[in-house]
Parts: structure tokens; C-alpha cells; sequence
């Protein structure tokens, strides 16, 4: 379990603070993928940064199965750190030690017996579906392999929580797929919970159970995928289920429709919206099922003057639609955000909380409520 409540970075500069976390508040159950998304500066690598202590909050708890690593002196610090692995963009290994000594190399730090260490990464090259490279040294592996290897010796020490940083961007897609793969399958059979920091909505989307939007500093909307699909119109329901290209030079209004085919039939939304008149078309529109839940968008273009009575048809109708291209500030999104937690079991301050969506046996699902002011 990760919690975080009031995590709070400033920075001091020359040209003044610079806030880069603003008061995070986000837990994530046990053996849950979480997924962190942001533009760049929202702060995520700030956010990673404090989650392993490389940086110290300015203010606020970073718990890792209860324990706040951000309470800790440094010298517990350095103990209690075995509970985090890492996994980053660009694996750092060395390059004239073998693929089983890399791995085998955290727990040879902490102590453990040559041949100990060797067995244990065997084990976890097995795991990681390199039982045959254990010999090899970097250079005769791909970059996916390489990145096999790191997951591998992130897992030595037995941590409880995987961060990954990145983890495919210096990937191909193909790669990408296996990595996210093989994630997901550590995650599954060891329990682990996962925080997947990317800029990649493709990755939320393969592999999260949850996720979360960071702007400047804040989390601005979070929570399970199925929920976030279905908060139509909100930023991560753009962003999870994309539309493609629209066609060029279409000049008049736009219009966005969003429902589910639980509250809607395919056939009855169609027909409906080639009946807006001869002034509206369709511009362009997808229907995807994510996390068990089958969502249309729809972009239809209309003019001007047919804006309120084609919103009104669409909204008796009970279909929801905004103007797709109004400016999506952040006051926007954060109105938007689901309520606070249901019952005493999430404390107040674990705002932000979030379940572990479609997973058997996982925590049920208090809303995410994300932004701390
Ligand atoms: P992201 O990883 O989402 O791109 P960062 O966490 O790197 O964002 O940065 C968040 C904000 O904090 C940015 O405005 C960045 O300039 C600032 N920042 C990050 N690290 C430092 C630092 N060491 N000193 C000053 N400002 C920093
Ligand atoms: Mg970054």
C-alpha cells in the first residue's frame, strides 16, 4: 500500500520558490497499477523523486505499508529503502558484470552469500523469461532484454512496491508491449503494487487498474480506469479513449456526445445523431470498451446557428455533450471530480484514494477524490 498525504516540494531558486508538488493526497491498494500522467512540469519526476526519499518533501507522509519513509532519519532510511524497486527509463547496468551478477549485484551490497545471490537471480531471470542469458553481458542483450534484466534485479531485495519511471519510452511498441506485460505478471504473482509514472496514455491504458492526472503539481482527477471513462467529458475520459482525426477545414461548431452502450443502444445513438438535420454531420467518433465498460464519443460538427436546439435534442435525449472545443482549464476538471470516499474505512486524508479497478479480491473502490487545496 502507497500513501501519500500533503506531499508538498518547493523548490528555492535564484528567481524565487518554485512549487513543484502541491499537496498530494493519493493511496493505492495493495497489488494495484497505478498510473501517473502529466504533461511535462507537472511534476512527476518530483513525485518519484520524494516517493524514494531521493528528495525529502517539504511537507507531508510518504507511507509504504503504513511506515512514513518521510519521518524516517537517513540512516533507517537507507534500510527501510529495500522496500521500493525501481525501474527506470534507461537501465543503468554495469556493463562488464554479467546479466545474473547485475541482478545478483543489491543483494550481494546488502550482505548476502555469492552463491545465495546467484540462486536467487536465477530465480528472478526466470521470471523474467531469461533463464538462458543469466552468462550474457549487456552488450549481447536488446534493449528490451536489458530492461528485463533491471525489473529482474529491481525485485531482488523483495520490495513491496515497484516504481517505474518511464519504463518503455525508449522503447519500440512492441517492446513496450512485453515490458508492460511482464509488469503486469510480477504484479500478479507477487503481489506487488505498482506505480507507472509515463507520459503514454497507451500504457495507462494496457496496464493500469487506476490512475491519476498531475497539472502543476496537483492531482487534478484520479481514479479506477472504468470511472475515469465514464466521467464524459473529463480530461482522462479524453485522454483514455482518443478520436481519431477529424476531417481537415470543417468550419462549423463542434460538438462532442459521450455515452455507454449500458444506458444507450449503438443503433438508437446513431440514428439519432444522423437526424440532427441537414446542417449537422458527423465528424468523427470511436466506440471502445476499457476496463469493462463500452464507450462512445462522437465529434459532430453543426452551424452556429443550430448550437442550442441540436444540444437540447442530444441532452432530452440524455446523451452527454459539451463543445468540444471549449478550453479545458483546471477549475473545469477539478469541478468535475468524483465525491469524497464512501465509509470510515478510507481516512479523510487519503482523498485521492483509489481501488483497484475489475480486480478479483481487490479493495473496493472509493472514489478518488485528488485535489488538495
Ligand atoms: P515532470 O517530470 O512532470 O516533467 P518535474 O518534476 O521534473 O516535472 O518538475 C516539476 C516542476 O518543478 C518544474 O517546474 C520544474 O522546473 C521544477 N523543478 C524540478 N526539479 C527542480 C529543482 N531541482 N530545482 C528547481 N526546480 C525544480
Ligand atoms: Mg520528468
Amino acid at each position: 500500500m502507497i500513501e501519500l498525504v500533503g506531499l508538498r516540494k518547493e523548490f528555492t531558486t535564484k528567481a524565487g520558490v518554485v512549487t513543484a508538488l502541491d499537496g498530494i493526497d493519493l493511496a493505492v491498494p495493495d497489488a494495484a497499477i497505478h498510473g501517473i500522467v502529466g504533461p511535462s512540469g507537472a511534476g512527476k519526476s518530483t513525485l518519484i523523486r520524494c516517493l524514494t526519499l531521493l528528495e525529502r518533501p517539504t511537507a507531508g507522509e510518504v507511507k509504504i505499508d503504513g511506515e512514513d519513509l518521510a519521518a524516517l532519519p537517513q540512516r533507517q532510511l537507507r534500510t527501510q529503502r529495500h522496500r521500493i524497486g525501481m525501474v527506470f527509463q534507461h537501465v543503468n547496468l554495469f556493463d562488464s558484470r554479467t546479466a545474473e551478477a547485475n541482478v545478483a549485484y543489491p543483494l550481494r551490497v546488502c550482505g548476502a552469500p555469492k552463491r545465495q545471490a546467484g540462486a536467487r537471480a536465477h530465480e528472478l531471470l526466470e521470471l523474467v523469461g531469461l533463464a538462458d542469458r543469466g552468462r550474457s553481458y549487456p552488450a549481447q542483450l536488446s534493449g528490451g532484454q536489458r530492461q528485463r534484466v533491471g525489473i529482474a534485479r529491481a525485485l531482488a531485495a523483495e520490495p513491496s512496491v515497484l516504481l517505474c519511471d518511464e519504463p518503455s519510452s525508449a522503447l519500440d511498441w512492441a517492446t513496450t508491449r512485453q515490458i508492460l506485460e511482464l509488469i503486469q505478471r510480477v504484479n500478479r504473482t507477487l503481489g506487488l503494487t505498482v506505480l507507472v509514472i509515463t507520459h503514454e496514455m497507451a500504457v495507462v491504458r494496457q496496464v493500469c487498474d487506476s490512475v491519476s492526472l498531475l497539472a502543476e503539481g496537483r492531482i487534478v482527477q484520479s481514479g479506477p480506469i472504468g470511472e475515469m471513462v465514464t466521467d464524459y467529458g473529463s480530461p482522462l475520459a479524453r485522454e483514455l479513449i482518443p478520436l481519431a482525426a477529424r476531417p481537415v477545414g470543417a468550419a462549423g461548431a463542434q460538438l462532442e456526445v459521450s455515452f455507454s452502450s449500458a444506458d444507450f443502444s449503438v443503433r438508437d445513438v446513431l440514428r439519432l445523431l444522423t437526424d440532427l438535420g441537414p446542417d449537422t454531420a458527423i465528424e468523427t467518433g470511436t466506440l471502445e470498451t476499457l476496463a469493462g465498460h463500452r464507450v462512445g464519443r462522437f465529434q459532430i460538427e453543426t452551424a452556429a446557428a443550430a448550437v442550442p436546439r441540436v444540444i437540447g435534442q442530444l441532452e432530452a435525449a440524455g446523451l452527454h455533450v459539451i463543445a468540444a472545443d471549449q478550453p479545458k482549464t483546471q477549475d473545469d476538471a477539478v469541478s468535475r471530480l468524483p465525491g469524497p470516499p464512501p465509509g470510515p474505512a478510507v481516512p479523510r486524508a487519503a482523498a485521492g484514494a483509489v481501488g483497484g479497478a475489475g480486480r478479483p479480491g481487490g479493495a473496493p473502490n472509493p472514489d478518488g477524490e485528488g485535489v488538495a487545496s
